[in-house]
């Protein structure tokens, strides 16, 4: 399927190629409608770390209950994902542009050597990024001297 018909998934993207759908409709155990298959594609994005456009791999595994209302589906959450169709029609896009979005990585760089740009545009980016910083490292500013006891 073309990316533009993933209209808030193209939105977030810088560019992409095709979004390859795979998906199987069947009813579980139970006679509920069960989808599952997977979709995913090749993104351009724009890493937050550096700004440069970098491709990323998109791959979202699909499996939840399509559910007629919002009631329907608060009944099996958490246990089964769920996606409420409240027309008979339901769209592919309808169905995994939730999953693409929450796949789409948020950096296209995991470290400085695999972003050319790092040093020249961001070079104070590795001190903005306090999860990254070790639980223990405020202890370098404790000094045992200061203590009353
Ligand atoms: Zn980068």
């Amino acid at each position: 399927m073309p990316l533009e018909a993933f209209e808030r998934f193209a939105a977030t993207v810088a560019s992409g190629g095709d979004v390859e759908v795979a998906v199987r409709l069947e009813p579980d155990d139970l006679g509920r409608a069960r989808v599952t298959g997977s979709c995913g594609l090749r993104a351009e994005i724009v890493c937050s770390l550096c700004g440069c456009e970098v491709e990323v791999p998109v791959e979202c595994a699909l499996d939840f209950r399509l559910v007629a209302s919002e009631a329907q589906a608060q009944t099996l959450m958490p246990d089964l994902e769920t996606v409420v169709a409240t027309e008979e029609r339901v769209s592919v896009v309808a169905l995994v542009e939730d999953d693409l979005l929450l796949n789409l990585p948020e950096a296209g760089c995991d470290d400085r050597d695999e972003c050319e740009n790092w040093a020249e545009e961001r070079p104070d980016v590795a001190s903005r990024e306090p999860e990254r910083t070790s639980p223990f490292a405020v202890l370098g500013n404790w000094k045992p001297q200061e203590r009353d006891n």
